[in-house]
């Protein structure tokens, strides 16, 4: 049976949307052929017409699961739950043929790119397009387009879908962020009036403080695609690896102004390691975009603002991996109508260039098939051929005093499918011990190589000073993991398949006291735990030996006598605390050390922490998530959440510790406010600010910060220049060595003298007069990856990233460097939770 699908003229449509009595599913359709009448429109089963108001991802999911039920061309999978529980769903696109063969196909394509691949005959595989919508959250015009997209799939009729069906498997993803989604849709379904009002001022298009782009702790997924740490991703990059797919496609939104962006982008700012014929058959499947877009008379640019270089984006990291990366970026009308330097711009016609760009993308695929599928298998080849000449045979990883951290790094390489192995037997390179169980392996000469480099590579030279984001995300270094390149396979031991869980065990049972050294990776959460219980603990200032175990500074002890828990009880709870954590707890039965004794003074009592968090409006959400995050999901640790707008009113006496994370404007806090927390923190608060918090807190007389600032004028720079120029100051993103001391409490479970740190600003710090004030401090050539200008690089030699200094009773912090970022800098965790638990003692 055929449906008829009411085709307006496009000025009809314009005007009509106006009051969007007369919007329809045919404005985004194609309209010569047919449509099945016995799929549903997404209008009979969600209520309302694609574009007319903002799906939220429940409704969406529900017609989505209705269309696998319907159609013998859909299949649905659920790869996962998001933070706030709702299904990462795909769906599988293909003809009803092919979906009787799948997993013949499937790995069928898999095997394209492994050696057996040469004997395939490519004309005769399907193409493998995975299609991607709305990773944040308030740019929906993807997902909504993922609606009509998905019942065109589905109920369009006649041989061209047929043909597109017979030789593609389309992987469509109609959310990549259903938590943003959902809280973008109710924001701008909320303010919706019956008679659409595009005045920018209006509400509907100011979202509230945190917004709908980020994931639920803040994050922006569309930066996790390397690091894989938030469940999205996870679900996603399983869902990658089980396909490989030949096209990704990553749909988002830009400014209001602005028309549609397709890639390629900027030609200089492609990744070195991205093979130039990615880029050619990126600007090849552009050519559809734009003769599509051309016959719907919608403007577009390309090759320009948007780059190709870090591999964490969903358009960037098919490109390490033989597919194709493409990014498209629709200005955004927000809600549901804005007015724009393009005229009225409505969400459906937003909707429409998602939608259309969707189809051209198949439609390239279809006709470059063969081209592309040969493309994969060549990368693949090429891989494999680089592989065998590398003079590198692998590289170790690990942290001899930190068993979590360096499994977490393997954890990655594994949701990457990136090959590793046990460490053969304990062995020393460079001055660093590498043990089995706490160092893993990572050959070169495997099928992933390429990947590998990406991740471990040092790089600090570059063809362009600017940067859409980070320069550097270099593996080992986020992990501060001891490495090292070895040119033999001597210390390998066997592969791990399968990631073991950690051990842990508290070692005897003791009626004297128990240690811990404090480098584990997630001893904070077992300290936690223990003060959460009303016991005593003490932190060592000086290392120490005892029962023929060394221990370093930072050191915890829960002596026996005159606990809250019976002698037995402890043991028992200690237990739990090291399973949970993941460390080992030691009994000891004797207080007689070399070194300090365990009853010397030089043992710190530690309080239980009352932890508060500032957020909202003037705190960068992104900064404030990380925070949350870490505390909640990796530490099991409260944390209080205080908005700017009822700050002022808060009575902060019932907290320990204050964090301010990174103030994106001055205004975020009243004077009250600002007065209260002075008077708090001489009360014996701890104040913890983060990076552009430093210049507030010298301006509000909470620290006394010297900066230093450049004096770097424009000399025979034009005025066509000007971006490149100021845009060749910003520090995007690298990683730069600062020297430790090691007896500051802020350093305690560090075990090198020196630690990579991440910095994404440009705020500088002068040293203090007094060496132990300056416990981390730049090295005079602190650029291990990335990128800096050379006078950044000057500002930032020998200024420090921290300082702590005495207010009354209490402390004031600052880190100038984000030591919590995106989730993976695992590296530097452990200085915020230092600050946290030994603030008091610095
Ligand atoms: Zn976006």
């Amino acid at each position: 049976m055929k449906r008829n699908i009411l085709l307006f003229p496009l000025f009809f449509v314009l005007f009509g949307a106006l009051s969007q009595e007369s919007l329809d599913l045919g404005y985004y359709l194609p309209k010569e052929i047919g449509y099945s009448a016995d799929i549903p429109t997404p209008k009979e089963i969600i209520g309302h017409e694609v574009g007319e108001w903002h799906v939220s991802h429940d409704k969406l999911i529900f017609y989505l699961e209705v269309l696998a039920k319907t159609s013998g061309r859909i299949t649905m999978e659920n790869g996962g739950e998001t933070y706030e529980g709702r299904p990462i769903l795909t769906l599988t696109v293909t003809s009803p043929k092919n979906h009787k063969n799948i997993e013949k196909i499937r790995k069928e394509h898999l095997t394209l790119s492994e050696l057996d691949g040469k004997s395939l005959d490519v004309e005769k595989m399907p193409l493998v397009v995975y299609q991607g919508f709305t990773i944040h959250g308030n740019e929906p015009s993807g997902s909504n387009a993922a609606l009509a997209y998905a019942y065109y799939l589905a109920a369009a009729e006649g041989p061209e879908i047929e043909r597109l069906l017979e030789n593609t498997v389309i992987l469509l993803d109609p959310c990549l962020n259903p938590d943003g989604l959902q809280r973008f849709a109710y924001w701008a379904n909320t303010n919706k009036s019956q008679n659409l009002n595009p005045d920018n001022n209006e509400r509907e298009y100011h979202e509230v403080w945190p917004g709908g782009r980020t994931n639920h702790y803040w994050f922006d997924m569309n930066r996790d695609w390397l690091p894989v740490q938030l469940p999205e991703s996870k679900a996603r990059i399983r869902t990658f690896h089980k396909w490989l797919p030949n096209i990704l496609t990553d749909h988002h939104e830009m400014g209001t102004n602005s028309t549609f962006f397709f890639q390629p982008g900027e030609p200089t700012r492609v990744h070195p390691l991205t093979p130039k014929l990615n880029q050619e058959l990126t600007a090849e499947i552009g050519t559809y975009h734009a003769k599509a877009l051309d016959k719907i008379g919608s403007l577009y640019y390309s090759e320009e603002n948007y780059d190709d270089y870090y591999y964490g984006k969903g358009s960037t990291f098919p490109d390490i991996n033989g597919s194709i990366g493409i990014l498209f970026e629709q200005g955004s009308s927000r809600g549901h109508i804005q007015e724009s330097e393009n005229g009225m711009l409505t969400f459906p016609f937003t909707i429409r260039n998602q939608f259309t760009t969707a189809l051209s993308t198949v439609q390239a695929g279809l006709d470059m098939r063969v081209k592309i599928l040969s493309y994969q298998r060549d990368f693949y080849k090429t891989a494999r051929e680089e592989a065998s000449r590398s003079k590198a045979q692998a590289i170790i990883f690990g942290d001899s005093k930190d068993a979590a951290k360096t499994w977490h790094l393997a954890e990655v390489l594994q949701r990457h499918q990136i090959k590793f192995h046990d460490l053969a037997k304990e062995t020393t390179l460079n001055g660093k011990r590498y043990s089995p169980g706490n160092a893993y392996l990572v050959p070169m000469n495997q099928k992933n190589h390429r990947l590998i480099k990406a991740m471990f590579e040092k790089r600090t030279t570059f063809t362009d000073s600017l940067f859409y984001d980070v320069s550097a995300w270099t593996f080992p270094l986020s992990f501060n993991l001891d490495h090292e390149i070895v040119t033999s396979m001597e210390y390998a031991g066997t592969e791990v398949v399968q990631l073991e869980g950690l051990s842990s065990q508290v070692t005897a049972y003791s009626d004297y006291a128990y240690l811990f050294e404090w480098h584990e990776y997630y001893t904070p959460e077992a300290l936690n735990m223990i003060l959460e219980k009303g016991l005593r603990a003490k932190v060592a200032k000086y290392p120490f030996s005892i029962g023929g175990n060394s221990y370093d500074y930072g050191t915890i002890l829960i002596p026996v006598q005159g606990q809250a828990l019976l002698p037995k009880e402890l043991h028992q709870f200690l237990g739990m605390v090291a399973e949970k954590s993941k460390i080992q707890i030691n009994a000891v039965n004797s207080g007689l050390a070399q070194g300090i004794d365990l009853g010397s003074n030089e043992l710190d009592p530690i309080k239980k922490q009352r932890v508060a968090l500032l957020v909202g409006g003037g705190v960068r959400s992104y900064d404030a998530g990380e925070i949350w995050h870490l505390f909640d999901t990796r530490y099991n640790m409260k944390i209080t959440k205080l908005d700017v707008d009822y700050f002022e009113k808060i009575d902060l006496s019932k907290y320990t510790d204050l964090i301010i994370p990174n103030l994106s404007g001055s205004s975020a806090l009243s004077a009250k406010g600002i007065q209260n927390i002075k008077e708090w923190v001489k009360q014996g608060g701890t104040l913890i600010g983060y990076r552009n918090t430093a210049e507030w807190f010298a301006k509000n007389e909470l620290m006394k910060l010297k900066f230093r600032k450049d004096t770097l004028v424009a000399k025979g720079v034009s005025f066509g220049e000007k971006g490149d120029f100021k845009g060749a100051q910003v520090t995007g993103g690298a990683i730069f060595n600062a020297k430790l001391d090691r007896s500051h409490p802020i350093n305690f479970g560090y075990k090198n003298k020196a630690l990579p740190l991440f910095r994404n600003t440009n705020v500088y710090i002068e040293p203090d007069k007094n060496s132990y004030n300056n416990p981390i401090q730049y090295t005079g050539s602190p650029l291990l990856s990335g990128y800096i200008s050379e006078e950044n690089l000057e500002m930032l030699k020998g200024s420090v990233p921290f300082q702590v200094q005495k207010l009354g009773k209490g402390k004031v912090m600052i880190f100038t460097d984000n030591t919590n970022f995106r989730a993976f800098w695992y590296g530097t965790n452990k200085l915020l939770m230092n600050a946290i638990f030994f603030g008091q003692m610095m």
